[in-house]
C-alpha cells in the first residue's frame, strides 16, 4: 500500500476483476460480524465516489468502525474511464436477480447536463452479460456478500443526488444521512435497473440504501456527504 496510510484497515483481495486488476476490501482489525458493507465505484465513470470513500477511509481509522468498504468495486471500468468492465459489461446489470435481463442497456453519457437527461440521450451502451452473474467482479461481490452477511449495504453512485433505501434498512439511519447531506428519500430512481446489486441484496433479504451523490467536484462532495458517512462507519 502506498500514499496516505490508513490507519487501522486491513486491506484483503477479495479477487480480480476481467482484466485481473485486484478487488481489495478494507476491513476492521478483528473478525467480528460487520454492521454494514459501503460498495463505491460500481460504475467506473463514478470515480469520484471511489476519490470520496478514500477520503473517509481517512478519517476514519478501522479500529473506530464495523464497517467493510470497497473503494473500487470496477477498477477497469475507473481505470479506462468508463461505466463498464473491461468486458463492456455494466456490473449493475448483470447480478442474477429477478430482475436480470439478457437485452443491452442504455444510461446517460457520464457527466451529461440535466437539462439533457431525457430519453433519446440514452447512448452509453453496455452489455449485462452473457448470462446473470457472468463477470467476475459480479462473482467476488457475491461471495464477499455471503462471506461478510451485512445487515445493510450502502452503494454509492452518482449523479442523481437521493437516497433510495431498499428492505428493511432501520429508518434513523437513512433519516440520518438525509439529514445530514440534505438528500430527498425516495422510493424509486425514475427507470429500470434490471440485474442491478440492490436488486440482488433484496431478493437475498439484505438491505440496501443507494446513495447517489450529485455531479460535482470531489471538495464539495467531501463536504456534503463525509459528516454523515463518517457518522454511519463510526456508529
Ligand atoms: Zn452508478
Amino acid at each position: 500500500m502506498t500514499g496516505n496510510i490508513l490507519f487501522g484497515w486491513r486491506a484483503r483481495e477479495y479477487g480480480r476483476s476481467r482484466d485481473s486488476v485486484a478487488l481489495r476490501v478494507f476491513l476492521p482489525p478483528d473478525d467480528e460480524p460487520v454492521d454494514g458493507l459501503l460498495v463505491a465505484s460500481q460504475h467506473g465513470e463514478e470515480g469520484a465516489t471511489a476519490l470520496l470513500v478514500r477520503r473517509l477511509l481517512e478519517r476514519v481509522t478501522g479500529r473506530e468502525s464495523r464497517w467493510a468498504v470497497v473503494q473500487v468495486a470496477n477498477p477497469d471500468g475507473l481505470l479506462n474511464g468508463t461505466r463498464q468492465n473491461a468486458a463492456g459489461v455494466d456490473l449493475n446489470r448483470n447480478f442474477p436477480s429477478e430482475t436480470w435481463r439478457s437485452d443491452d442497456s442504455f444510461t446517460y453519457p457520464p457527466g451529461i447536463e440535466d437539462e439533457r437527461r431525457i430519453v433519446v440521450n440514452r447512448t452509453n451502451l453496455s452489455s449485462p452479460g452473457a448470462h446473470a452473474g457472468s463477470e467476475p467482479e459480479t462473482q467476488a461481490m457475491m461471495a464477499l456478500v455471503e462471506g461478510l452477511a451485512p445487515p445493510l449495504v450502502v452503494d454509492l453512485h452518482s449523479p442523481l443526488e437521493l437516497l433510495l433505501p431498499r428492505g428493511d434498512v432501520p429508518a434513523g439511519v437513512v433519516e440520518s444521512l438525509s439529514r445530514a447531506a440534505n438528500l430527498p428519500i425516495v422510493d424509486d430512481v425514475g427507470g429500470p435497473c434490471p440485474g442491478a446489486f440492490d436488486d440482488w441484496l433484496s431478493d437475498c433479504g439484505i438491505a440496501t440504501i443507494v446513495y447517489e451523490v450529485e455531479h460535482a467536484g470531489l471538495p464539495a462532495l467531501c463536504a456534503r456527504h463525509l459528516p454523515g458517512l463518517e457518522s454511519l462507519l463510526r456508529a
